[in-house]
């Protein structure tokens, strides 16, 4: 009898209009509520509003070239080219924040062939992962694009020699990561009409240069005089050493001027890039 005397007095402490029908002890009883049902996620990043995004002109005979997206939403893109230093924070970051990010792999760095770009100081995961790591961006939502075998300076090279190292990147990333890739970036931002000739028969929507780069500590370097993002602004970042946490200062200092974070891929086709 004093072990009901004690629920009783457990009923009388819970608040009025809670305890009248049933045990005591239903509420901790009762089955968990069941977990929401999760819907599919949508692309990461923001998507363009119909008629937002400027068209092509027209398609050419070749793939364009494109700098920035013609948008005047505050809307800026990541991308992040080579792949030398593999932190996995940086993928982390990728996955638990769903940040928009597309990734040009190019295979010397991604294999830790030759020397890597240690300009953010002392690396501590040169080709840690290899594919792998590529195969976890994938994973985290990330288009893995074509930035060559080797990075070289492609106005140097033949047309034969170009469409080597272009379809080449293709074919491995589509034999280590399942995808092919649509987008080209040429090393160093150096092109001809022989590397988009090259690119096109490689399978190439669009070449996509960049319109600012993003330096050691998040400090984004602008290529025009006013030091401002602009809206459609492409941003170019390196897997260099620190990466987890020079992206999250970039992010939030992204963030803290009111843009957001666009889906590349969308807006490209809202451009008319296929
Ligand atoms: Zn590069």
């Amino acid at each position: 009898m004093t072990f009901v005397a004690g629920l009783l007095a457990l009923t009388a402490c819970t608040p009025a209009g809670t305890a009248s029908v049933g045990p005591a002890t239903a509420p901790a009883t009762s089955a968990p509520a069941p977990a929401p049902v999760t819907t599919p996620q949508g692309p990461p990043g923001a998507l363009p509003r119909d008629g937002e995004v400027r068209r092509l002109p027209r398609p050419g005979a070749l793939p364009p070239v494109i700098s920035s997206i013609p948008t005047k939403r505050k809307v800026v893109f990541l991308t992040i080219d080579d792949g030398w230093e593999q932190d996995p924070g940086f993928v982390r970051q990728i996955r638990e924040r769903r940040i928009p990010i597309t990734a040009f792999a190019m295979r010397d760095a991604v294999e830790a062939k030759g020397t890597p770009d240690e300009s953010g100081g002392p690396a501590r995961f040169v080709g840690a992962g290899k594919w792998g790591y590529f195969r976890q961006l994938r994973d985290a939502g990330v288009p893995i694009e074509n930035h060559t075998l080797t990075h070289p300076n492609l106005s140097l090279l033949g047309y034969d020699a170009q469409r080597r190292e272009i379809c080449g990147s293709s074919s491995l990333i589509k034999k280590e990561l399942g995808g092919r890739p649509t987008l080209f970036r040429p090393p160093f931002g150096n092109y001809n009409t022989d590397t988009l000739r090259a690119a096109k028969s490689c399978g190439m929507n669009a070449v996509l240069l960049w319109t600012a780069t993003v330096q050691p500590g998040g400090k984004i370097a602008y290529q025009v005089p006013d030091k401002k993002l602009r809206p459609g602004d492409i941003l170019l970042l390196h897997f260099r050493p620190n990466l987890a946490r020079d992206f999250r200062i970039l992010v939030n200092k992204i963030k803290r001027r009111g843009y957001e974070l666009g889906n590349l891929r969308a807006y490209l086709k809202e451009h008319g890039v296929r």
